[in-house]
């Protein structure tokens, strides 16, 4: 009976416990200011839904209210496609479709968001209450056969700016090749212009983002650039070994730059399949008569399907969780340092095998706190990891550029 007792008062204790770890991560949160460091959104969805309201998609400003996110990089994101004229004239329209989205918001909600255009403004406008949009742009594709506009983007707010996405470009080699286009490397790192591009960003204080490069582009870039280098949604090869993760030696590179690497939340990057989820998808495959080449791409209709069968592997092993993200938040901190990581949910992908479980959407932000909390980190370190890092970059960046936007 005694031992009962014991346990119940036990219970009750680690209950009080718990609560009190809740309350003391929700004020820490609260405290800090939180910085996203990649958000988009697809584009189709971006078009038809208001970001000021509450819509179904991942983030918006009734969600930053209510998962305590003070600010985000809104990103200009273009898919690659062919680096031709038409090419570049259909990627321009893409990116200026969102930054005319993104100004929308700003414009339209000035009691709520405001656009940041230098890091200093950033702590100001949430003393002040405001929500904070910084603008990053993913792919520099848009940007054609020259650097001549990058001083046009850096005066419509850009303060990162992506070299390549999935595929190689006029501007160097991505981590991820697009078999539609070439089997291996294109350039072998950087192009000579991809060299002009590093010179540009540094010259107009806009961060170089080699999140999605090949590593020769990450280490030429590294080479090149006067300013730190950051990726803006990147994880750990050393947690996942994933085509587009970083391994120890582009990790301490960017730290050597005073850069920052922002872990990113999509699932398939966070935590690796099991052998058995492997199988899972090949015998998927070929139940759907889907071929096993990475030159075939799959029509709408078909994915959408195959993404609803694919859950399946998640009664094997569950999604990535928020303590597997946190996971490589510490790899990269025992390697690099707590000033060289931060944090980024790239919540972009709408079906459910993309989103880690217990970091669904911005409202549930204040989780990775939590996590950080419990693992020891201290309020300060989790400052670093949740912005503060990345405007001390964006402030080097600036410090050393010849036309400074501020
Ligand atoms: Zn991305």
């Amino acid at each position: 009976m005694r031992g009962l007792c014991l346990m119940a008062l036990a219970l009750v204790l680690a209950g009080c416990a718990t609560l009190d770890d809740d309350d003391a991560a929700q004020r820490l949160h609260q405290d800090i200011l939180t910085l996203d460091a990649h958000v988009d959104f697809p584009l189709s969805a971006l078009s038809e839904q208001d970001l000021a309201t509450d819509t179904d998609l991942a983030f918006d400003l009734p969600k930053m209210q209510a998962g305590g996110v003070d600010g985000a990089f809104f990103v200009l994101y273009t898919p690659q496609g062919e680096t031709s004229a038409e090419g570049y004239a259909q990627a321009q329209e893409i990116a200026g479709t969102r930054l005319r989205i993104i100004r929308g918001l700003v414009d339209g909600n000035p009691d709520k968001i405001t656009l940041a255009t230098c890091a200093e403004d950033v702590p100001k406008l949430a003393q002040s209450g405001q929500k904070i949009a910084l603008i990053g742009m993913e792919n520099a594709y848009p940007l054609g056969e020259t650097v001549a506009s990058v001083a046009d983007w850096a005066a419509r707010g850009v303060r990162y700016m992506g070299i390549t996405h999935w595929g190689h470009n006029q501007f160097g080699d991505s981590s991820n090749p697009n078999f539609q286009y070439d089997r291996g490397p294109r350039h072998g790192g950087l192009s000579p212009l991809g060299e002009d591009l590093i010179r540009a960003l540094n010259a107009h204080g806009i961060l170089i983002d080699i999140s999605h490069a090949s590593k020769d582009t990450v280490m030429q870039a590294l080479a090149l650039s006067e300013a730190p280098v950051i990726a803006s949604h990147s994880g750990a090869k050393g947690v996942t070994d994933t085509a587009r993760n970083l391994d120890d030696e582009q990790l301490r590179a960017i730290a050597a730059s005073g850069g920052v690497v922002n872990m990113l939340s999509y699932a398939a990057n966070v935590k690796a399949l099991t052998a058995e989820q492997e199988q899972f998808r090949t015998a998927l495959r070929r139940d759907m008569g889907i071929p096993d080449s990475p030159e075939y791409t799959m029509p709408l209709e078909i994915e959408i399907d195959y993404n609803q069968r694919l859950l399946g592997m998640y009664e094997i092993e569950p999604i990535a969780s928020v303590a597997d993200y946190v996971d490589h938040v510490d790899y990269m901190v025992s390697l690099i340092g707590v000033d060289h990581v931060g944090i980024s949910s790239d919540f972009d992908y709408v079906d459910d095998t993309g989103r880690i479980s217990g970091w669904y959407d911005a409202t549930q932000s204040a989780a990775i706190t939590r996590e950080l909390l419990s693992r020891g980190y201290s309020k300060s370190d989790i400052a670093k990891l949740w912005g503060a890092n990345m405007l001390r970059a964006l402030a080097e960046a600036e410090a050393i550029a010849a036309h400074a936007p501020c």
